[in-house]
């Protein structure tokens, strides 16, 4: 097992964002991390990235601890995220953007190694373009390059597809499964555009009101009826 949750319980106040969830995620997977508004799937990025402490549970990669781990250490133990609103810098290239993501490491990354990471993601050829310049759906690109700089093993991506259109989204599907294919990436994805899920997910764990509510292979979630409850049950 790579990633393991473990009754994991953080409270804001009188909020309770993740009431003991647990779920795990194997090596070389895509896991898939649902549910509706509100129902807990970014405190799970930040309570694996460290950015929120919990309040009771455990969190393991590779079986080790991660809540030891400070937040700017989590890089190194080998985890990378993106974020839900894009995050680059305006004025830089695409290829300068990319090379920000190996100096997190405090590693001086090559341009070669940059170029592969936009290779991946089929941004090459744009490289020395200014990253502004680009639409919404190819800076998003970007940025999961620039979280490729820093060798993860684990990748959180969060909502990846939100303001992508129908061709941007089939394209985002596709390389999701050439990183789990052919970098052997580990990826946890918390995403509301159903279709790419259930396309690319090995796995599937459903959060509702902080509670975890189903888990499985994606036909049989998408088919369990207290996941279709949780859905209908919310007006967005
Ligand atoms: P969405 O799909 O809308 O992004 P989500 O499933 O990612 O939702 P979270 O953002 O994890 O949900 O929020 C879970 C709950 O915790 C919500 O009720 C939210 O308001 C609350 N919450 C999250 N972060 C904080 C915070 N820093 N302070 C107070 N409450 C918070």
């Amino acid at each position: 097992m790579l990633l393991s949750v473990r009754d994991v319980t953080l409270r804001f106040g009188g909020i309770v964002a993740l009431d003991g969830v647990s779920f795990d995620v194997s090596r070389g997977v895509v896991s898939g991390l649902i549910g509706p508004n509100g129902a807990g799937k970014t405190t799970v990025f930040n309570v694996i990235t460290r950015l929120y402490a919990p309040d009771a549970g455990e969190v393991e990669l590779d079986g080790k601890s991660l809540l030891r781990t400070p937040a700017h250490g989590i890089v190194r133990r080998g985890i990378a995220r993106t974020f839900q609103n894009i995050n680059l810098f305006r004025s830089m290239s695409v290829l300068e953007n990319v090379l920000v993501g190996g100096h997190s490491l405090g590693r001086s990354a090559g341009e070669r190694e940059a170029l592969e990471a936009l290779d991946v993601v089929g941004l090459a050829p744009l490289a020395g373009k200014p990253a502004a310049a680009l639409p919404y759906g190819t800076q998003k690109r970007v940025e999961i390059a620039r979280a490729l700089m820093a060798q993860p093993t684990l990748l959180l991506l969060d909502e990846p597809a939100g303001g992508l259109n129908h061709e941007e989204v089939e394209a985002l599907g596709d390389f999701i499964l050439r990183l789990r294919d052919e970098r052997a990436l580990t990826i946890l994805l918390v995403e509301h555009h159903m279709s790419l899920v259930m396309r690319v997910s090995d796995h599937v764990n459903v959060l509702s009101f902080g509670r975890k509510i189903a888990s499985g292979p994606p036909a049989q979630v998408q088919a369990d009826p207290a996941v279709i409850e949780a859905y209908l049950g919310v007006q967005e």
